[in-house]
């Protein structure tokens, strides 16, 4: 099991260029699993769940990055804001606020990605190209000191045709380049996941979000 989880973090990592960070997609997969990839030197781990987060962080190294790559509910924040290295998934102006007001306490500024809906699934969370960009423009985005946007989030939508997929990909490239001329430091682009990161990565993604190529399948 041990010798499998290296290698597939291996293969994983041999896969990418190195300058594509990888978040290895730890979510509903026990500690151990985790400190076998900690051993094989990844540090990134992405969860999707605060109470699952805040619990593999007290267990494991304090040198581990935790970045939440799921929906966040506002009232939430304050148990991650200690820690959290990057939220990808921003969808609100409201969530923003209470993360600065966490970040503020904490003495830290939190960095954050605005998550972007390009994806035809309704399900998915995440802004329109307007609503996103207008947001980091706006008078009372700029009051938010405690808070720095890194980049851009967003899933594709779930399906086997690859043109769908690439089409996604490119409309959430394009939102970044506008995003960068508004708010030069927001570099990141996070796309790409077990089934389509490497579309992501020829489309322009600088940071994938791989779980099940590396720990197996969920239940
Ligand atoms: C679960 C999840 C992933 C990883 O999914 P895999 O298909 O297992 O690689 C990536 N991003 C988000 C937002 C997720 O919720």
């Amino acid at each position: 099991m041990s010798v499998n989880l290296s290698e597939n973090l291996n293969k994983v990592l041999s896969s990418i260029p190195e300058k594509v960070k990888l978040v290895a997609v730890s979510k509903t997969k026990p500690i151990e699993n985790i400190e076998v990839l900690y051993e094989t030197g990844q540090r990134i781990f992405g969860e999707n769940r605060v109470e699952e987060l805040v619990e593999k962080h007290e267990s494991l190294p304090k040198d581990i990055e935790w970045h939440m790559i799921g929906h966040l509910q506002s009232k939430k924040t304050k148990k991650i804001a200690p820690f959290i290295s990057l939220i990808h998934s921003i969808d609100s102006f409201k969530l923003l606020v209470e993360i600065n007001k966490e970040a503020k306490k904490n003495e830290r500024i939190i960095s954050c990605l605005l998550q972007f809906h390009i994806a035809k699934e309704k399900a998915k969370y995440g802004f329109s190209e307007t609503e996103g960009l207008e947001i980091i423009e706006s008078e009372e985005f700029k009051k938010l000191e405690n808070v720095s946007i890194a980049g851009v989030m967003g899933m594709a939508t779930f399906t086997k045709d690859e043109e769908v997929v690439r089409k996604e990909f490119k409309t959430l490239k394009r939102i970044s380049e506008k995003l960068l001329v508004i708010s030069p430091d927001s570099k990141t682009v996070s796309m790409g996941m077990s089934g389509d990161y490497s579309i992501a990565i020829e489309e322009g993604s600088s940071m994938v979000r791989v779980g099940s190529t590396i720990f197996g399948s969920r239940n």
